[in-house]
């Protein structure tokens, strides 16, 4: 978590990670500096970066739009210090949805940056953008007509940036979909992946050469999103389609809520499985995990009855739900086991290990696929 919810907009919350002063300390700092008066000109950093960030916020808002529109849910808008996420539970599937919804924010940002640009226009004689450029590049004075054109640049800057076509950045989703069109998921996905990482080198190489530390932090991010991308995307390739009912551990030990921690511990040392259903008269009543019986080894001794440190709320899944998204939503809540329950029958335990098992046979052995149903 770590982070603040500010507000709720279309039924999404937008929240800001506890990150995000740093941001603000830095306009600070950055602006205050060299100032006449230090105090106006971090004042004057810290307004025009929280305006910055309503606008990205319009951006994110954009995006789960277009999301919302095409069945996706959005969990949450976060602010962080380099920019928004918005998460979504998924991106759509059909290339001409992921373009509208990926040139939604850029599309965004480039309209409030034309538009500021007009209204200085109406507002303020032509000479604000030669003083403006002025006092942002030597140095000189600050003054609060400069917001305007201020929040107009970056915006058309945000907008730009965007468009770089590497993952994460928006323009990575662009071309993947322009790609797709013309190719099957994920050939698009691994073409656009190669070419949004060749680009994070070009970026990363002119930051050394430049010294510019913060263009060196830009272009890693890029290579690590596009790389979490692919992988996502062979995940997805591999697992979507096939059920839960093909990788579940059937019948695993079970315990009881009153047996001794011990009782799981020697279980666990004995055999191969770590997480464990509490049953009391036949009833499904708990879940053991190994971070559990760790953390009740730790503070409580192996004496302890299991019902102490069994979680009491776990989401349960069916054998016909599909295992990309129980694969999902495990890693979204961190969860590392769910029980398999068929019309309240037991059937067994779905964890992590199981998911990495049934990824590794898959890509090993696509034939599995064409037996997925
Ligand atoms: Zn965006």
């Amino acid at each position: 978590m770590g982070s603040l919810k500010l507000f709720t907009i279309k039924g999404i919350p937008v929240r800001v990670h506890i990150t995000f002063p740093l941001i603000l300390i830095w306009a600070a700092i950055q602006f205050g500096r060299g100032q006449s008066s230090v105090w106006q000109g971090a004042l004057f950093g810290v307004v025009v970066t929280l305006l910055l960030f309503f606008c990205v916020v319009l951006h994110e808002l954009a995006h789960s739009l277009f999301a919302i529109r095409f069945g996706s849910r959005v969990n949450e808008i976060t602010l962080l210090p380099l920019g928004g996420v918005a998460q979504m539970e998924r991106i759509p599937d059909r290339p001409y949805q992921e373009l509208l919804m990926a040139l939604a924010g850029p599309v965004t940002s480039g309209v409030i940056g034309v538009g500021l640009a007009l209204l200085i226009l109406l507002l303020f004689p032509l000479r604000i953008w030669t003083d403006f450029v002025r006092a942002i590049s030597s140095g000189g004075t600050l003054s609060w007509s400069y917001l305007l054109p201020y929040l107009a640049v970056t915006n058309l800057f945000l907008a730009g940036f965007n468009l770089l076509p590497a993952f994460p950045l928006d323009g990575g989703r662009v071309l993947r979909a322009v790609l797709a069109i013309m190719m099957p998921y994920d050939r698009a996905t691994t073409l656009a992946v190669r070419i949004g990482q060749v680009l994070a080198w070009a970026l990363g190489l002119l930051g050394l050469l430049g010294g510019d530390v913060l263009l060196i932090l830009v272009a890693l991010f890029v290579y690590v999103g596009a790389s979490q991308e692919e992988r996502l995307v062979q995940l997805k390739a591999a697992l979507a389609g096939l059920r839960v009912r093909k990788a579940y551990s059937h019948s695993p030990q079970a315990v009881h809520p009153e047996d001794p921690l011990s009782y799981a511990v020697d279980m666990m040392l004995e055999g191969f499985q770590s997480d464990f259903p509490v049953f009391d008269e036949g009833r499904l009543v708990g879940m053991l995990t190994r971070n559990g019986v760790l953390r009740g080894l730790k503070e409580f001794g192996p004496q302890i009855p299991i019902r102490v440190v069994m979680l009491r709320e776990f989401p349960i899944v069916s054998p016909e739900d599909d295992l990309f998204e129980i694969q999902q939503r495990m890693s979204e809540t961190g969860a590392e086991v769910v029980p398999v329950v068929d019309e309240g029958r037991f059937l067994g335990l779905l964890t992590r290990q199981d998911l990495e098992e049934a990824y590794r046979l898959v890509t090993v052995y696509p034939a599995l696929l064409s037996r997925r149903r």
